[in-house]
């Protein structure tokens, strides 16, 4: 069976999957469509719209739409209703990845089932587990969810192929999301070294601007209109803003008419303009760049073969032009000066997804205890109808990543005066016991605790993981992710009895805690309680989603 690979992107989503020749294609939607805005459109009560259908009808009632879900996964709480039906993000998600499913499945006559979906690096637990649950609500079976930036080297990799060790600088800019990441790639073998980036950073800021230019531009030409109250003129001219960037990726100058209520004003806006109203907002992706390439330099990566562009914003020509300043001045690039490389740089993630999700299908496949793995090449090679050569080459493919952010325990400060004489009223912190880009699997090895009170029966083990970039023990910084409780202690435990804590994660991102009191060998081991959902409501989820009737 094809396995597919998916950028469920915060703007825009796309399928893609690999071909006899072993080549990543991407799956066109119903309406020859590349990319399917990832806007899903609640018409009635039984039908849902996807897509640019989704996006336009967006523009006469907002409120039956939902766009930029991407930047709600994960968080708790969050739920929108339509027509008294209540959704999460993680239905919204997989309404979007039902309708790419269902488009691949019409294009190309076979069924999506096994899917690699990608996430931001910089995406936390929360957030992947969100993802592979939508994935799973859409009824689509998860072979893995991968990081943008690993989708895109891999898709750079398979067209520029090289043997010797690379270092690859990834800076993607999308419609909601930035992130930049450092990527080691050693033949078959890539690793992240390390990522920053702003979730809530992306090409809607952009529009955002020129939508105020716009507007600004029409009052002061009939002070005596408000048009911000007008919703239809409001989204009009988001539509208008967002092209008017887009063509300015290779005009120098445009125009548009502005019409409300029997007015009709003429702006014009030119690419210097335009740069000049968002510099702060591309000066934000600069920053968060350089203070990645300085995390990459304290773990020894000093310069970067090559700068892969990567999202639609990244079309933008300001951007490779700051960028290759930026190189300069700090000497990140080697003297033989590769170049930036762009192509195509909003289906770079989807295609790499599709070459990650056929690794995948091949490792798992197999039957070792039978064959040889020569055998066991050419079997897959067979089925997949690609060369046995290029089966064993993709077997050999390993993909590190990294412990995305920073996951700890909450503790009693011990400096502060309270945690002897009041240790509930005390001042408490997180210790980090797996810091951020760690290499998974990572393990943090026994830590040593002690309990804060005597003859404690239970100890609660809360697990944080840090919210943005840089370690913080401020509880403020760190987010509550899960708990466990060591349960069962003999009786009279003085304080200050040691505990033992471990935190382990496998390359999927899969947290385990285990903990244990060694005189009395009581001990707990848990996976963590991700503020998601638990089976049964993922199962009842994808009844809901089926149910509905969806279009495009
Ligand atoms: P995401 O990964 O966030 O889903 P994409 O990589 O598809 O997003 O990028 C979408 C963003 O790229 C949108 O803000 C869109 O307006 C912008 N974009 C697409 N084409 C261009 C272009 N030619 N010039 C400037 N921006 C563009
Ligand atoms: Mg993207």
């Amino acid at each position: 069976m094809t396995a597919f690979g998916i950028d469920l992107g915060t703007t825009n989503s796309c399928i893609a999957y690999v071909d006899d020749a072993g080549r990543p294609v991407i799956v066109r939607n119903a309406i020859a469509e590349n990319l399917t805005p990832s806007v899903v459109y609640f018409e009635r009560r039984d039908s849902i719209v996807v897509g640019s259908a989704a996006k336009n009808a967006a523009l006469l009632a907002p409120d039956l739409a939902v766009q930029l879900v991407k930047r709600q996964m994960g968080k708790k709480g969050v739920e929108y209703t339509f027509h008294g039906t209540r959704y999460t993000p993680e239905t919204i998600s997989a309404l979007i990845l039902k309708e790419l499913a269902a488009a691949a499945h019409r294009q190309l006559g076979r069924p999506v089932r096994d899917v690699v979906i990608t996430v931001p690096a910089y995406f936390g637990v929360a957030e992947r587990e969100a993802t592979r649950q939508a994935g799973q609500i859409a009824d689509l079976n998860v072979l893995d969810v991968l990081a943008e930036p690993v989708a895109a080297a891999l898709s750079h990799q398979e067209r520029h192929p090289a043997k010797r060790v690379r270092h690859l600088l990834v800076y993607d800019l999308g419609g909601g999301t930035f992130d930049t990441t450092v990527i080691r790639v050693d033949g078959d073998e890539v690793n992240v070294i390390c990522t920053g980036g702003d979730k809530e950073l992306g090409g809607a800021d952009w529009d955002a601007r020129v939508r105020d230019y716009l507007s600004n531009a029409f009052t002061e030409r009939h002070p005596r209109l408000d048009p911000s109250a007008d919703e239809t003129f409001m989204q009009d001219l988001w539509i208008k803003a967002e092209q008017l960037k887009q063509e300015l990726s290779s005009a120098m100058t445009r125009r548009r008419t502005l019409r409300f209520g029997g007015a009709a004003v003429q702006v014009e806006i030119s690419r210097q303009r335009f740069q000049e109203l968002t510099a702060d907002l591309l000066d934000r992706t600069l920053k968060i760049t350089e203070e990645t390439i300085h995390k990459a330099a304290r773990k020894g990566v000093s310069q970067f073969d090559e700068v892969i562009l990567v999202g639609g914003m990244t079309r933008m020509p300001a951007v490779a032009a700051r960028l290759e300043e930026l190189l300069d001045a700090g000497g990140w690039r080697p003297a033989e000066g590769p170049g930036l490389w762009r192509h195509e740089p909003d289906l770079a993630v989807a295609r790499g997804a599709a070459l990650f999700a056929l690794v995948k299908q091949i490792q798992q496949d197999g039957s070792p205890e039978q064959d040889g793995p020569h055998q066991q090449a050419e079997q897959i090679a067979d089925r997949l109808g690609i060369s046995a050569a290029q089966a064993e080459a993709m077997r050999a493919r390993r993909v590190t990543t990294v412990v995305p952010r920073g996951l700890g325990m909450r503790v009693i400060d011990h400096g502060d005066p309270l945690a002897t004489t009041d240790p509930s009223r005390a001042r408490t912190m997180i210790i980090h016991l797996l810091p951020a880009d760690t290499p998974l699997p990572a393990d943090s090895g026994s830590v040593l605790f002690h309990t804060a009170l005597d003859n404690q029966p239970i100890i609660e083990i809360e697990v944080w993981e840090q919210t943005e970039q840089g370690s913080s023990e401020e509880l403020a910084d760190n987010t509550k992710i899960g708990r466990g409780r060591l349960r069962g202690l003999p009786p009279k435990l003085p304080k200050g009895t040691s505990i033992q804590v471990t935190f382990s994660m496998n390359e999927t991102g899969l947290l385990t805690v285990y903990a244990v009191e060694p005189g009395s060998g009581r001990e707990v081991r848990f996976d963590l309680q991700i503020g998601g959902m638990d089976r049964a409501a993922i199962e009842k989820a994808k009844t809901a989603v089926a149910r509905h009737d969806i279009s495009s």
